[in-house]
């Protein structure tokens, strides 16, 4: 076996890579993002274009010309409407000069006083001119009804035009979000096909350099590159999809880890086996079988992993100086070390009076 010591650095050390692998896997990150945001600025399909296929040019022109039209009319009528009114204000106070001469005039007649010319006059004219504006009053009034019912005919006819036109709407919109459905894929695939191969490589160099040195940095691409697939398939497929997907990969996940752990229990790695049999020697145990190893002044007492520190040893350990085998279970525990020709323990790698090696399987 050989002496797998790895160096592990100071805490400081420890640290700092601690946080380059993190500052390294948000570049990684970031990169990805450039790469996907690319693909996502392909522009998708044109609505406005699209609508020009589907919509008859004509009737889109008539309904412009109808909307053209009937705002015109709307103007005109609001026009004289406020001309009307000031015919209307003007009308009404016509009105009161001439009620206020035809009362001096009913005075006049009571006093006996006669309306002098200049008077007549100016009632004639008054009159006259109340006339005229009543006149214009009825021919305005006539204009804004016949405009009135024009706009209202219009506006039929438009709403009849933009219900055609809504029916050939329907299958423009139609089109329209299959071909974006369709966009939307292709992006999601474009995106995939880049990010999916670099997760490939990712898992291949992690489980394959699971040992190197440089593990961290493989490790930082591939959890940035992992996470940047993750949020791309869960932007693009819908989340009843994506439950599967995940619960997919936790599943593959979680059982790899559980046959690691189980494996590792099954064929324990030769440190792990080391770590197991320095304890027994500790505690004077038979590392195999949990038996005492009584030798020396242990030989008349009994332990158990438990009171092993309880046991009083009658003198000092001395050093064993003979080899051993395990009564209960066969294993040689104790035995001569072939380079110094001393008593050594058997399942250790080391001899511990001249130092020298051994495998342990
Ligand atoms: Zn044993
Ligand atoms: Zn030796």
């Amino acid at each position: 076996m050989k002496t797998d010591s790895k160096a592990k650095g100071t805490w400081w050390h420890r640290m700092v890579i601690r946080v380059f692998t993190l500052v390294l896997a948000v570049l990684v990150f970031w990169v990805l993002g450039f790469f996907v945001d690319d693909i996502r600025s392909i522009p998708g399909p044109d609505y406005a274009a699209i609508e020009k296929i589907h919509l008859d040019s004509a009737l889109v022109a008539q309904s412009e010309t109808l909307a053209k039209h009937i705002a015109e009319l709307t103007r005109q009528i609001d026009n004289q409407t406020e001309q009307q009114r000031i015919v209307g204000d003007s009308s009404r106070n016509l009105q009161q000069t001439i009620n206020q001469l035809l009362e001096l005039q009913k005075l006049g007649l009571q006093k006996s006083v006669a309306f002098s010319d200049t008077e007549q006059a100016n009632f004639t004219t008054s009159l006259n001119l109340f006339l005229d504006n009543q006149r214009k009053y009825q021919q305005l009034s006539q204009t804004v009804s016949d405009r009135l019912e024009r706009k209202q005919g219009l506006v039929r006819e438009q709403e009849q035009t933009e219900q055609q036109i809504e029916a050939q709407r329907r299958p423009a919109r139609e089109e329209y979000t299959t071909l974006r459905q369709r966009h939307r894929l292709k992006l999601a695939f474009l995106q995939l096909a880049i990010l999916l191969p670099i997760l490939a490589l990712a898992a291949v160099v992690i489980i394959k350099q699971r040992a190197s040195i440089y593990f961290p940095l493989f490790l930082a691409f591939g959890v940035a590159t992992l996470i940047k697939s993750a949020l791309v398939a869960h932007k693009y497929f819908p989340s009843k999809y994506f439950k599967y997907i995940l619960i997919g990969g936790l599943l593959l996940a979680v059982t790899r880890l559980l046959v690691h752990f189980i494996r590792m229990i099954a064929f324990p790695k030769t440190e792990w086996l080391i770590k197991q049999y320095r304890e027994a020697y500790e505690r004077f145990l038979c590392p195999v079988c949990d038996y005492p190893i009584r030798t020396g002044p242990r030989r008349f007492l009994f332990w158990t992993r438990r009171t092993v520190n309880k046991a009083v040893v009658p003198s000092p350990q001395g050093e064993q100086n003979e080899a051993y085998t395990c009564p209960a279970c066969g294993t040689h525990l104790f035995e001569e070390c072939p380079a110094c020709h001393t008593i050594r323990h058997a399942m250790l790698p080391h001899c511990t009076h001249c130092g020298a090696q051994k495998d342990i399987q």
